[in-house]
């Protein structure tokens, strides 16, 4: 089968492998019918995920048919149509069980499709635990519809979810791709009194304020001013990070960042203080 492959820094390409078979009880093999594409692809591409292994098939999103399930899978069966989470995750460890299963101690834990082991850019993907990381489409859900629950929604819903906020809150949304504006239709379930999108393409910016015309929309040198008590990246989440730490993203992994040094970043990173044990051990 024809795969998009990380072939090394700078260069993807179609590379032509056996179609996936089982390795282990807990696999299932899901034939894809749509695959998104993620900005952490392109940090793959770019050489900013240490992790990633040359050679492997990228894509870490993806909805298909399951095919072939080892004999330890119960959730779902042959012929089921399925999300794939970003994810793989035992379900059993320390940091399985409080949550936080981009911290899976296991192996094949954490982000390791389409980074560690090969993802869903080609016809079949093999997806470890798959009792944890596929879930049944409804029938009144379309592919199309389902495709962005196994990683960009997700992470909206997650940010907006240990964001705590309040109908008090005003919430700073910096970023508004894909990611950002799954992040801002969680946020609004909230009911915040303000929405804030930080932005500097146009386009995007023009979309946000054509769909949701309550949201105030600023640029990065007008977000210099603010002050705000609850801010989510929509690109990863953050929790307390200092400059060139190692700091937990929400789905996938650690990533090293250099902080922004305004005065008001600095004072809502000094607020929020991460409940991941791999952060604080650091911090
Ligand atoms: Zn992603
Ligand atoms: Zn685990």
């Amino acid at each position: 089968m024809l795969t998009y492959t990380y072939i090394s820094k700078g260069e993807f390409g179609l590379v032509e492998k056996p179609k996936p078979t089982i390795q282990h009880e807990g696999d299932a093999i899901v034939k894809v019918t749509l695959a998104s594409i993620c900005s952490s692809d392109l940090h793959i591409k770019h050489g900013s995920v240490p992790r990633a292994v040359e050679g492997i098939t990228v894509g870490h999103e993806m909805v298909g048919v399951v095919e072939e399930v080892g004999s330890a899978v119960t959730h779902v069966k042959p012929g089921d149509r399925v999300t794939v989470n970003v994810e793989t995750f035992c379900g059993e460890c320390f940091f399985c069980k409080k949550g936080f299963v981009n911290n899976c101690t296991d192996k094949n834990g954490g982000w390791a499709l389409g980074c560690r082991i090969d993802g869903g850019q080609a016809e079949y993907v093999r997806v470890p635990f798959a009792d944890q990381g596929l879930n049944k489409i409804p029938d009144t859900v379309t592919d199309r519809q389902a495709l962005l629950v196994g990683d960009v929604l997700a992470t909206g819903y997650w940010a907006a979810k240990i964001s705590e906020i309040t109908e008090d809150d005003t919430v700073l949304i910096i970023g508004a791709g894909p990611t950002g504006i799954c992040t801002l239709l969680c946020v609004m379930l909230k009911n915040p009194k303000r929405i804030i999108v930080c932005e500097k393409d146009e386009n995007r910016i023009k979309f946000v304020n054509e769909h949701y015309p309550d949201v105030l929309t600023v640029t990065p040198d007008e977000c210099l001013g603010l002050s705000v008590r609850t801010a989510i990246t929509a690109v990863r989440m953050w929790c307390l990070r200092l400059p060139e730490q190692r700091t937990p993203s929400s789905l996938h992994g650690s990533v090293r960042d250099r902080m922004p040094s305004s005065r008001w970043w600095r004072f809502t990173t000094r607020h929020r203080p991460c409940l991941c044990l791999t952060c604080t051990e650091r911090t």
